[in-house]
């Protein structure tokens, strides 16, 4: 039998299937091992069967999957993926399945574990023995088997009365908690209702944040499983995971699979394993368990939808969204994003109809947060915190009550600079300054993540003193434990959340013991704790200063979410912002909590800029040691694009593999914009030059 084969090569040039021959039985979406050029590669069978007049074809070495890894929906969607964001059909399949089993000469094996299984035999056994075997309660691990008589063990192997099985490793890893219960709110059984009731398949639910947006959502969940149908709950990356997987479970019980970055290979395998076989009913996860083999979904439920984990920063650079609505359109389930702080795009459809917008405009208190906007231009500060924040600290921790500040850039200080020489310490790749990270004792690219030792001594004058510029969180939490030395602080970002289960750890730790959380934007997100009162926000104009038609949106958003960690249970809330422009729009829309009038303003902007939603964009990056050959390209792609709005090209921050070009390409429509984009590309492959180009189409922000 001939069949066709897509082979794992990142060259873009050979996005077309090879045929191959194959006689052993083998189905569409199984992996195979084939040679190619020199060597032998891993690919995946997209068509069998199939009639080819090459003469010699070469003969696949091994069928790796006895059944199909992706099913006819899957295929179909990597597909449409990879036309959609014009990328190689190979890197769409990779990206939909879980490491153990990505079409990689490099894939992981799985993982297996010995199981000591009880057999029926006839031998004798001594009376010793015979305690032994029905004192163990069978299957059990065979090293703990092994631990509980050694000789025995051995002698109960021998005469057959105990089997050594290889399983597969198989980790649990949820746990269940307890179960609030409490009758709905008037909004929230509206919401429901009109959820369930209407026709429509697209939800926006715009719910102030703590209306009870996750009590919706885990009500709309409940219906679906006594339907018999399965339920995804997408959660932006890692942040809110332990948070819904704790309620869901806690009402489901622990029949649910989850999938997020944290989880090593096997365990994601046997997440996968378990939707796949149908074990599970509901999945809560990150943007790729958008991919899981689902047979019977009635309900897609993504949580803070603005979030920008939904889109993939490599390619295939996917937006979770489009992947979910082609989902719901082969499963015919209703799709409900919810977020406090939508994205505009996301907005803007419901606002004309394509997705029915579904409001919670009250907290389950009644009481949103008070903002207040301190002036940094007229107050008092020290080490970038004003009196005033100070002072509402004091005063929340002498009430008991929980402090969250949010400063959003990690380390100690974002600028290393020698005050006898004024040299800057920048990334000999990126050319950035470098974060200087006390903890680790570090100079930490913050672009491309490198790190070198630093030992407090300038390179190039040998001097020891430094500037000490701008503040990160790690000398945040410093100065704070000085001015409070009997507060329990604790710090979340980035570098204190990397090790698997930190997250979960360091928010029980706070909601336990602790009196002040510090933190970037992590700790604006979804977190829920009834005794925070105050939220105290530094920098706040960090995120508007962005060169970048989105800035206003993500400020917006940050500051927001921010604000509505405070006050969600019977105590009052109250946010200090401190910003150097309290009269930017977003700070006034902060300050009354006014969703739509920041939506009105802001599309204004963007309507007078051309950029999304009123347009289509994608970015194309050229990529070469040699800047100058980097814009030759793009100025020769830019040409042949000529039919569309092009800005650029412009250098933008270099990477480790080489100097960074932009092109951004505007258009009214997702058609022509997708189909210049296809055709530029084959123009640029038919250039066969060795710059590298990266198609990021629909970006959400433009990189820098
Ligand atoms: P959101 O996701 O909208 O910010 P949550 O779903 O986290 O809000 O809900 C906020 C808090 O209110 C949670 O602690 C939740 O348990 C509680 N809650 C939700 N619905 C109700 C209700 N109907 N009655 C009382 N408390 C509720
Ligand atoms: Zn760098």
């Amino acid at each position: 039998m001939k069949i066709n084969v897509y082979v794992e090569t990142q060259a873009m040039e050979l996005n077309k299937p090879f045929t191959y021959l194959c006689n052993e039985q083998v189905y569409v979406g199984c992996r195979v091992k084939v040679p190619f050029g020199y060597k032998d590669c891993i690919g995946i069978v997209t068509e069998i069967n199939v009639t080819s007049s090459v003469q010699n074809l070469k003969e696949v070495k091994e069928v790796i999957d006895r059944t199909p890894l992706l099913n006819e929906e899957l295929m179909n969607l990597a597909k449409w993926m990879s036309n959609y964001y014009v990328a190689p059909l190979i890197s769409c399949y990779k990206t939909m399945l879980p490491p153990a089993l990505k079409p990689s000469s490099t894939y992981a094996s799985i993982v297996y574990e010995s199981w000591a299984f009880k057999k029926e035999s006839q031998m004798p056994l001594t009376k010793h023995q015979q305690e032994l075997i029905q004192s163990i309660s069978f299957p059990i691990k065979a090293s703990e088997f092994r631990k509980i008589c050694k000789s025995c063990a051995k002698a109960l192997i021998d005469k057959g009365y105990v089997e050594i099985r290889q399983l597969e490793k198989n980790p649990k890893l949820v746990s269940s908690s307890v179960d609030s219960q409490f009758s709905l709110t008037k909004q929230q059984k509206d919401a429901i209702d009109k959820i369930t009731q209407s026709s429509q398949t697209y939800f926006l639910l715009h719910g102030v944040t703590g209306s009870g947006k996750t009590e919706v959502f885990l009500q709309l969940a409940s219906q679906a499983l006594q339907q018999g149908k399965q339920v995804l709950i997408l959660v932006p990356e890692i942040g809110l995971t332990p948070m819904m997987i704790e309620r869901v479970s806690a009402r489901f019980g622990s029949d649910i699979a989850i999938y997020h970055s944290q989880l090593n290979n096997q365990e994601k395998y046997s997440q996968y394993k378990l939707v796949k076989e149908n074990k599970v009913k509901i999945v809560v996860g990150t943007r790729s368990s958008i991919f899981m083999p689902f047979s019977n979904l009635g309900y897609i439920l993504m949580d803070e939808e603005h979030d920008s984990s939904y889109k993939q920063d490599n390619s295939p650079r996917y937006q979770t969204k489009d992947i979910l609505i082609q989902r719901a359109r082969v499963h015919h389930c209703k799709v409900v994003m919810a977020s406090a702080t939508p994205s505009l795009e996301a907005y803007a459809r419901a606002y004309k109809g394509n997705y029915e917008l579904v409001s919670l405009n009250q907290r389950v208190n009644q009481k949103m947060p008070d903002i207040h906007l301190i002036d940094m231009r007229k107050e008092k500060s020290m080490n970038g915190l004003s009196s005033t924040l100070i002072q509402k600290i004091e005063q929340c921790l002498s009430r008991k009550e929980q402090v969250i500040l949010l400063l959003n850039r990690r380390g100690y200080l974002p600028v290393v600079k020698c005050s006898t020489c004024n040299e800057v310490m920048t990334c000999p790749d990126c050319g950035i300054a470098l974060t200087y990270h006390k903890d680790s004792q570090s100079l930490i690219c913050h672009c491309c993540g490198r790190s070198f030792y630093f030992k407090s001594e300038c390179p190039k004058c040998h001097g020891h003193q430094f500037y000490q510029l701008g503040m990160g969180t790690e000398k945040l939490e410093e100065k704070i434990s000085e001015l409070f030395p009997e507060a329990r602080i604790i710090r979340m970002d980035a570098d204190s959340t990397r090790k698997k289960g930190a997250h979960e750890k360091i928010l029980k730790e706070f909601e336990t013991r602790g009196d002040i959380l510090i933190g970037t934007q992590m700790v604006a997100k979804g977190l829920d704790f009834a005794r925070v009162t105050c939220v105290g926000i530094l920098q706040a104009d960090l995120a508007m200063v962005r060169n970048d038609f989105s800035s206003s949106e993500i400020a917006y958003q940050l500051l927001e979410q921010a604000s509505g960690r405070a006050g969600r249970s019977d105590k009052a809330g109250n946010v200090y912002i401190q910003t150097f422009e309290p009269d930017h729009f977003v700070m006034k829309c902060v300050l009354s909590h006014n969703y739509l009038s920041f939506f009105q303003q802001e599309m204004k902007y963007r309507h007078l800029g051309h950029y999304p939603p009123y347009v289509y964009l994608c970015t194309l990056i050229y990529i070469h040691k040699d800047l100058n050959k980097a814009f030759e390209i793009a100025n020769k792609e830019k040409e042949f694009l000529n039919s569309l709005k092009v800005l650029g090209p412009i250098e933008i921050h270099s990477r480790k593999d080489g100097k960074r070009v932009r092109l951004v390409i505007k258009s009214n429509t997702k058609e022509e914009l997708n189909q210049k984009i296809k055709e530029c590309f084959t123009y640029h492959s038919s250039l066969k030059t060795n710059v590298k180009l990266d198609i990021n189409m629909y970006p959400n922000r433009l990189e820098d």
